[in-house]
């Protein structure tokens, strides 16, 4: 397709980046199952090594599947370009890995997906990183918070399992006087329901993995630009800035631009890290982008009717999700997501933990997993799981407290999902 701009969200969802394959004219992406791509001649070859010339050389830094799937997401989330990446985890080192040097320190927000808060919390420090993890809801503490060595604040739109919604314009503003970028997990509330570029992010990031495959098919993670960060504003971020050793001394942003940040994501991100989608995975995922709106409608519907019946059930003591009037964040979701606040949430139930474990196992449609964003739905106790290796004032922060069970609603009749968590919940609590 050609420009893009006046394109619906359905439209694009399924168009943004393909078009017939221009050698067979095959309507749907092929899956270029090759490694590597022969050069035109030796000065073509040389030209692509000097990054003078765009164009395929290795499929650890580019495949034409995964392209289709960069300029998808790119243009779903209102970006210039996208790396894609191996995982969400792999998508977050490579988000800030070109920010950061020895000494270096992230800002993020305690309300993370669990595996983030080990992520940032412990295996960075190994690269001499560290992350420092406050209250989003105190704005003090988040601007008292950042240091001179700090290189970019990080949070999640609709964070799991708590039920919490990012005030990302208030963040993006403190990102924003201190000269460094706001980075976005936009995994729970996909582009369908959130751009947080359009609230002031400068990176988005995502866990394939979850709603935009929407299957539980394939891992990957992906990395969104918004191209509005000035990366020689200042003399935080060298990579972007400076010579680049490994290129002959090359400059990204003044060669490359406001896509500094996406060449510098493939040229020394993947090339060097390695944590490359396969495109097979990008095929899966670019076959679930195509009914995203239609999934995350249908998400957002039987969520919202299960976490209002179970509200209201003396079996349970409070629901923490996001369209409830009675959330702390019913009014936020309604500027930061307002066709919907996601699928997911947590439950707290009569009966503490065992009450947790038994109705785990009483579910019969729910499969108890630990993954979420599938078309089926989903069910997890995080105290015992997701959330295990973190200590009791983590789990609490993070909305996983032992009481507690966290629901991915799928895309099933809910009336066959209210009656399984009537009877499970008949065996839980007694
Ligand atoms: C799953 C998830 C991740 C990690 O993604 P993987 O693909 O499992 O590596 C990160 N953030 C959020 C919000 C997630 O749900």
């Amino acid at each position: 397709m050609g420009d893009t701009t006046d394109f619906g969200f359905d439209t694009l969802q399924i168009h943004a980046g393909a078009r017939p394959d221009p050698a067979t004219g095959a309507r749907q992406t092929p899956i270029y199952q090759t490694t590597a791509y022969v050069f035109r001649d030796a000065d073509h070859a040389a030209a692509l090594f000097n990054l003078q010339e765009v164009g395929y050389i290795y499929s650890r830094l580019t495949n034409p599947t995964v392209a289709v799937l960069q300029e998808r997401l790119a243009t779903l989330e209102g970006g210039i370009g996208a790396v894609c990446c191996s995982s969400g985890h792999a998508a977050q080192i490579m988000a800030i890995f070109p920010l950061m040097a020895p000494g270096c320190n992230i800002v993020s927000s305690n309300r993370l997906y669990g595996g983030t808060i080990t992520q940032f919390g412990h295996t960075i420090k190994r690269f001499g990183w560290s992350a420092n993890l406050v209250d989003f809801d105190d704005l003090d503490a988040v601007r008292g918070a950042i240091d001179e060595n700090t290189r970019a604040v990080f949070c999640e739109t609709i964070a799991n399992p708590g039920g919490y919604i990012t005030d990302l314009d208030s963040i993006a503003a403190i990102a924003d006087e201190a000269g460094i970028p706001l980075i976005v997990d936009n995994t729970s509330a996909t582009p369908y329901l959130c751009r947080p570029i359009e609230h002031g992010a400068t990176l988005v990031v995502h866990s394939t993995t979850k709603y935009l495959t929407g299957n539980g098919t394939v891992t990957g993670g992906c990395i969104v630009d918004s191209g509005r960060f000035d990366w020689s504003k200042n003399d935080k971020f060298p990579s972007l800035s400076q010579p680049e050793p490994a290129y002959h001394g090359l400059k990204f942003h003044e060669t490359f631009g406001n896509l500094a940040y996406t060449f510098h994501g493939i040229a020394v991100g993947l090339r060097d890290l390695g944590m490359t989608m396969n495109p097979q995975a990008a095929h899966y995922t670019l076959m679930g982008t195509e009914t995203l709106s239609l999934r995350m409608e249908k998400h957002v519907a039987n969520a919202q009717k299960l976490a209002t019946w179970l509200e209201a059930d003396p079996r349970v003591e409070f629901v923490t999700y996001a369209g409830l009037p009675s959330s702390p964040y019913y009014e936020r979701i309604q500027r930061i997501c307002p066709k919907g606040a996601g699928a997911l949430f947590t439950v707290a139930i009569k009966g503490g933990y065992e009450a947790c474990v038994k109705l785990v196992d009483s579910l019969e449609i729910f499969s108890h997993v630990a993954n979420l964003g599938d078309t089926r739905s989903l069910v997890i106790h995080a105290a015992s799981t997701t959330h295990r290796q973190l200590t009791p004032e983590q789990q609490q922060a993070a909305g996983a407290a032992p009481n507690v069970v966290r629901f991915s609603i799928g895309i099933e009749d809910p009336d066959d999902l209210i009656r399984d968590l009537d009877q499970a919940l008949a065996r839980a609590v007694a």
